[in-house]
């Protein structure tokens, strides 16, 4: 387990990337590390990570995992979002499969900085 390399496709051991974040003991400094371990969340269902990363305004109240199988992340751009700003944009193309077919996912997500907290604020353009 201590080396296995991080869902979220960083090639950096989970333990040295996402895990701290899901497991509360650091909280990521950037948007793109706060996106990155999302998509780890989204990978090993942990719903209190997602819902608590989640801006408050568009949180849903809890989230149903459907049969999707995230396969893959590759993060194509992103626009601030540094530990200096208080908002930024990441696009990413998420791979994912359902019944052994395969899909991507691209998405470009706003994130807001509160509190010297990074949320997911939603999908945009
Ligand atoms: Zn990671």
């Amino acid at each position: 387990m201590t080396d296995q390399l991080c869902e979220c496709g960083s090639n950096l051991p989970a333990e040295a990337c996402c895990l701290p974040y899901l497991n509360s003991l650091r909280a990521p400094q950037t948007a793109e590390a706060l996106m990155r371990s999302r998509y780890t969340a989204f990978v090993m269902r942990d719903e209190t990570y997602l819902l608590n990363t989640w801006l408050d305004s568009e949180r849903p109240s809890h989230l149903e995992f459907d049969d999707r199988r995230w396969i893959g992340l590759k993060i194509n751009s992103t626009r601030i979002g540094t530990e200096h700003d208080d908002e930024g944009w990441v696009n990413f193309t998420a791979r994912y499969k359902v019944n052994g077919r395969a899909y991507r996912l691209e998405e470009q997500s706003h994130f807001v900085r509160k509190d010297g907290q990074w949320y997911y604020d939603k999908a945009e353009g």
